[in-house]
């Protein structure tokens, strides 16, 4: 099936930006968007974040070919309940949550007897809300799209399809691989930039104002990413929690080897680490995730 009519629920930074995708890259397909919030439906009204904002989410989802959820994940099972018996029986349900175990469960659970194809578009900034998307987020972005192993095949292509359009790549992966997948390339690291940032903040010996002077020396880079929705993260943690609890397990035991290896002087272990993680930088480079001027492109950098 080609899709024609999309219905966006939550029209935050993911929302927001797929709407905001659709009209650049394909104008043809009609969008509908809804957020229980008003104040974020007059924000989107004003930007176009979607071609008909509507107040309500049944009159966004009627008609519908796919209807993609994009709140936090633990608002997921409520908000599809809410939209449930307006869904048309042949449309395709989808979200961009970041953990896809829970968010598949939570959908089934709410929407018995529907095509359901979750999916994550690995693309994100620390911003949220209507004013944070941006039409090119997804572009040479990963997609992962999580269906069960008895999904309808016809439903997968046309969502990869549709992914494709708005200039993401498209990768088809179990959930709970993409769960572990996730938790060591994404969840950990927030999870690290929390505690570094909050661990600063608390310490006595080294002032509020000397944490945030100095900052430059790599601490700011942890800030932006400690800067990210805390209902999302919060939300995340708790939905991925075994996944993350056992990569959290081998990074506890390698920064003890760390502790060990600094304690002891052990500069070969450190030197031949830090080398190996100088190369992962360069590939990430290579492939087209990040920018490789210094420090991100910032200009002021140390
Ligand atoms: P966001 O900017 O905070 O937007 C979420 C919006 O959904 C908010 O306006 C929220 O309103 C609204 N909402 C919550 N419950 C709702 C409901 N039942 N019905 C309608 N609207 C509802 O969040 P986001 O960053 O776009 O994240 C959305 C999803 O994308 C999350 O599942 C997240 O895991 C995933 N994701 C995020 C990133 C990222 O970098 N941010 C990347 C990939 C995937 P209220 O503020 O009133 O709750």
């Amino acid at each position: 099936m080609s899709i024609q009519s999309v219905a966006i629920i939550g029209l935050g930074l993911l929302g927001g930006s797929i709407g905001l995708a659709v009209r650049e890259q394909t104008p043809e397909i009609a969008t509908k968007g809804y957020d229980r919030d008003p104040a974020v439906r007059d924000a989107a009204r004003k930007r176009g974040l979607a071609g008909t904002i509507c107040d309500n989410a049944a009159d966004a989802v009627r008609g519908a070919d796919l209807v993609i959820l994009c709140v936090p994940v633990g608002a997921m099972e409520q908000a599809a309940r809410d939209l449930a018996e307006h869904i048309g029986p042949d449309a395709i349900v989808s979200d961009v949550g970041s953990s896809k175990q829970s968010v598949a469960e939570a959908l089934a659970r709410a929407l018995p007897g529907h095509t359901i194809i979750p999916a994550h578009p690995v693309a994100g900034t620390e911003q949220s809300g209507p004013e944070a998307g941006f039409a090119s987020l997804f572009t040479n972005r990963w997609c992962i799209l999580t269906p069960a192993k008895d999904a309808n095949e016809g439903a997968v292509r046309s969502l990869s399809a549709f992914w494709t359009k708005l200039g993401a790549n498209v990768e088809l992966m179990d959930a709970a691989h993409h769960d572990l997948v996730l938790a060591v390339t994404s969840h950990i690291p927030h999870l690290i930039a929390f505690t570094i940032v909050g661990t600063a903040s608390d310490l006595e010996e080294v002032t509020r104002s000397e944490v945030i002077k100095y900052s430059a020396g790599g601490f700011r880079d942890f800030t932006r990413i400690a800067a990210s929705d805390p209902v999302m993260w919060r939300d995340v943690f708790l939905n991925n929690k075994g996944a993350v609890l056992e990569m959290l397990g081998r990074f506890s035991e390698d920064l003890t080897a760390l502790q060990r290896a600094i304690r002891s002087g052990d500069g070969e272990t450190l030197h031949e680490l830090f080398s190996r993680t100088r190369a992962i930088r360069r590939q990430v480079i290579e492939q087209g995730q990040d920018d490789d001027r210094p420090d991100f492109g910032r200009e002021d950098h140390v």
